[in-house]
């Protein structure tokens, strides 16, 4: 049994204190004089920032982050600014209890979950916004996607200072402008990539996943072959990496799937175009019902 409490100011100090124990925190100078003592002691830190509708997925972060660090905050946080006009931010699932008690029984230490009105006080007006990084693929479709997403990220590392914050391979564009972010601003954080965490069928976990009938999860997985197929091929000298991308979208379509915003393979540090000699990567995101799914994975070397 494990024992979780909401921290009213100065409560903080127990945060981790007691074996099993976690506290909730909700407002940013709380969770930065908490993380303030941890050092203190000598303790790391480890941040796992998350929108909540805690899976597995979340869970094996916080896994990577236990053999990092000492103490582990996780953060619970449905940022509407990386969400568009149109997408499911009103919709999103959420279920703070379920996932207080599922990130307490992974180990967290804190869960940092600040109001909207804590995160963007009235007047705020700052973004943080890349360039290059964050035009391809999930880029080129989201409009304002990944500026919501730094700046929320960028508060966090500031909020939080962990000495490692981990993010999932499962959102690899997403990932790589978080290191360059942090790289540009000398935050002082290293930046962990975790493995994608997959159903046995082979589709990438995902909060988004609710959302799908059951007979759109009975097809979901063909984003995992189809994306599978075409790391394959070039991996075994396609001559044209664009019929291989094109043949994988129509096998999505026959396969029942909506819109294809990309099937793309980029070099899996820039993101810019594959090239020979270099490590690539296959991405892929596809609308499937009320889901946008995402995935990717490496080409074999
Ligand atoms: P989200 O709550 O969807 O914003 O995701 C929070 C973090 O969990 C991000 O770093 C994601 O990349 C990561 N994540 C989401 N799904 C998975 C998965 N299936 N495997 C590994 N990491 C994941």
């Amino acid at each position: 049994m494990v024992a979780i409490r909401t921290s009213t100011k100065g409560t903080w100090e127990a945060a981790g204190d007691s074996a099993g124990s976690m506290t909730i925190i909700r407002d940013g100078a709380e969770l930065r004089a908490c993380v303030q003592a941890w050092k203190s002691e000598g303790l790391r830190v480890a941040l796992v920032p998350t929108m909540g509708a805690i899976h597995q997925g979340h869970i094996s972060l916080v896994q990577a982050a236990h053999e990092r660090s000492d103490r582990i905050i996780a953060s619970l946080f449905v940022n509407p600014k990386q969400f568009g006009p149109s997408e499911d931010v009103e919709t999103y699932p959420m279920d703070e209890v379920n996932d207080t008690r599922l990130l307490s029984g992974a180990g967290v230490h804190v869960v940092y979950a600040p109001s909207f009105k804590a995160m963007y006080p009235d007047g705020f007006v700052t973004t943080v916004s890349l360039s290059d990084i964050t035009a391809p693929l999930c880029g080129e479709f989201r409009d304002g996607h990944f500026a919501g997403v730094t700046t929320v990220v960028a508060k966090l590392l500031l909020q939080a200072a962990p000495d490692v914050a981990v993010f999932g391979e499962k959102d690899y564009q997403q990932l790589l402008v978080i290191r360059r972010m942090v790289k540009d601003l000398d935050i002082p954080s290293e930046i962990l990539g975790s493995p994608t965490v997959r159903e046995n069928d082979g589709l990438a976990m995902s909060s988004r996943n609710a959302y799908l009938s059951a007979e759109e999860r009975a097809i979901a997985p063909a984003l995992y072959q189809t994306l599978l197929a075409v790391a394959d091929q070039v991996a075994s000298g396609t001559e044209s990496i664009d019929n291989a991308c094109r043949a994988a979208r129509e096998s999505l379509q026959a396969a029942g799937f909506g819109d294809i915003d990309y099937i793309d393979v980029r070099d899996a540090q820039s993101l810019g175009p594959a090239g020979p000699g270099r490590s690539a990567r296959v991405f892929g995101a596809a609308w499937l019902g009320k889901a946008r799914l995402i995935d990717n994975l490496p080409v074999p070397e």
